[in-house]
C-alpha cells in the first residue's frame, strides 16, 4: 500500500495520481503503472510453457516410435 511520508497518509495504489505520485505533494510514492500492452508481451503466461513442455514431450516420444520404426524397419 503506498504510504506518503511528507503528508504521513496511506494511499489506495488507486487514489495515487496516475503516474504513482501523491495527489497531495507529488512525492512518489508508488510504482508508476508500466504500459499494459508492453507487460502483457513481456510476461508469458505459465499455460504457455506447459503447451511447450507437451509439444516437446509429445515431439521426443514421436521421435522415439521414429527410431523404433525404421530400427525394426532394417
Ligand atoms: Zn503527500
Amino acid at each position: 500500500m503506498p504510504w506518503c511520508e511528507e503528508c504521513s497518509r496511506f494511499y489506495n495504489p488507486s487514489s495515487t495520481a496516475p503516474d504513482g505520485t501523491c495527489v497531495q505533494c507529488g512525492t512518489l510514492i508508488a510504482e508508476p503503472p508500466a504500459p499494459g500492452e508492453e507487460e502483457a508481451a513481456a510476461r508469458v503466461p505459465w499455460h504457455f510453457w506447459l503447451l511447450v513442455a507437451a509439444l516437446a514431450v509429445y515431439l521426443g516420444w514421436r521421435l522415439l516410435q521414429g527410431i523404433a520404426w525404421l530400427a525394426a524397419r532394417f
